[in-house]
């Protein structure tokens, strides 16, 4: 096991025998619903939660349960083989694309938004934050309200950091949304 969290430790397989190899490298047995997952992760951009995975497999894996699939994003977590999204709610979300990028996160609707890190210039974090927090990377989430929200009246972004958003509190972060349904 040569995992560190949120370090992502292989590029993407799109193959079912890369998969498992992509698995094994990870310290993890390749088993049907890993498999199921990780495939789905590779291809689905839209940052899903465990009942969103969960609905996209049914169909072809009726057996795949609800704590199977928390427990393997779990693993997945651990392994580096995703990485959670800070996304709207306390809903864990996470991201099966290995490159690094930025997150646009629509206030209203709660989808979130790969964004190439590019677009802006880079940043150095510290090296360490208090509480003996070791920074392993640093992401970028932009606030937008998205083109379907906007009703065609265009997008406005805000620029914060993850850092920031904490520093911010109840702010923005904490008006109510109305959830995704
Ligand atoms: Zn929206
Ligand atoms: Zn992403």
């Amino acid at each position: 096991m040569s995992s560190e969290l949120f370090r992502i430790s292989a590029p993407p397989s799109r193959d079912e025998g890369g998969r498992a190899e992509r698995l094994r490298a990870a310290g993890l047995k390749a088993t049907a619903p890993r498999l199921a997952i990780l495939g789905l992760l590779e291809t689905d951009r839209t940052h899903p939660s465990a009942q969103a995975v969960l609905d996209a497999l049914k169909p072809e894996h009726p057996t795949l349960s609800l704590s199977t699939v928390y427990e393997t994003l779990e693993a997945f977590l651990r392994a580096g083989l995703c990485r959670p999204v800070a996304g709207e709610g306390a809903l864990l979300r996470v991201d099966g694309t290995t490159h690094a990028h930025d997150h646009a996160v629509c206030r209203q609707c709660g989808r979130i938004f790969d964004v190439a890190s590019n677009l802006r210039p880079p940043l150095k974090p510290p090296s360490s934050l208090p509480e003996g927090l070791a920074v392993t990377g640093v992401r970028v989430e932009y606030e937008v309200v998205c083109g379907r929200c906007a009703g065609g009246r265009g997008a406005r972004a805000t620029h914060r950091t993850e850092a920031s958003n904490r520093r911010a509190g109840a702010g923005a972060a904490g008006r109510p949304r109305n959830p995704k349904r």
